[in-house]
């Protein structure tokens, strides 16, 4: 469970994320949608410990010690010189095996050996993904993984992501631009404005999916 209690976070005289109160169960998909510059990639960053806030706390409750968090970004952050397989097993040892079923899980089979910069952009942020699970996060933080990719493409990665996470479910956090990839991924949607959460949506089972869709069009006009 993650619990954020108060959370504030200043940049000198900008006051960006401010009084953020959040209690996320362990095991739910929450997306974080609202308009560029409101603070998401920050809160994100903030939740990652990469940054401390300027206010408040954030407690990941876990049965483990060191509750493992991994975060995916835009841009797939690979190392090019290491190759496809070695980019998942970073910092790891003895794990090939997974690594290779983990690369095949995200249909990668057979490019191990490769090198980043022969992939495709979409095969990058594959094999980020199979990087990221490898280490079986508790907390798996996405800020706009498939942002840079095209309509078809990121369409496939969201089923792919959806399709993992039923195998291995995890706590996900996921920063999108795109609603309806928020409304047909998440439990919960946070609509973000002046650096606060203006909006907590539960999506229910019968998710929305349709451009008329009143919760779709209350999202929408919120924007
Ligand atoms: P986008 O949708 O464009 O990615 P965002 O919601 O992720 O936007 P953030 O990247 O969190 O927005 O930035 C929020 C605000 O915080 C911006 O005004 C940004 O300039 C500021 N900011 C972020 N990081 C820093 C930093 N290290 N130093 C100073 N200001 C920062
Ligand atoms: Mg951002």
């Amino acid at each position: 469970k993650l619990v954020l209690r108060g959370v504030g976070k200043r940049f000198g005289e900008r006051h960006v994320l401010r009084d953020i109160d959040l209690d996320i169960p362990a095991g739910q998909f929450v997306s974080l949608i609202g308009p560029s510059g409101v603070g998401k990639s920050t809160l994100l960053r903030l939740v990652a410990g990469l940054e401390p806030p300027s206010d408040g706390r954030i407690d990941m409750l876990s049965r483990a010690p060191q509750p493992d968090i991994r975060m995916m970004f835009q841009e797939d952050r690979l190392m090019p010189w290491r190759s496809v397989l070695r980019n998942v097993t970073l910092g790891l040892r003895g794990r090939d095996a997974q690594a290779r079923a983990l690369l095949a899980a995200v249909g990668l089979a057979g490019r191990e050996n490769d090198f980043p910069v022969v992939l495709s952009g979409g095969q990058r942020q594959r094999v980020a993904l199979a990087r990221a699970l490898i280490h079986e996060p508790e907390l798996l933080l996405l800020d706009e993984p498939f942002g840079a990719l095209d309509a078809i493409t990121r369409a496939a990665m969201q089923l792919l992501l959806e399709q993992l996470l039923a195998r291995q479910p995890r706590t996900v956090l996921l920063v999108t631009h795109d609603v309806e990839e928020a409304l047909m991924l998440s439990d919960r949607v946070l609509l973000m404005r002046d650096g606060r959460v203006a909006r907590d949506l539960a999506i229910g089972l019968e998710r929305p999916r349709h451009r008329g869709d009143p919760v779709l069009a209350a999202l929408k006009e919120e924007l």
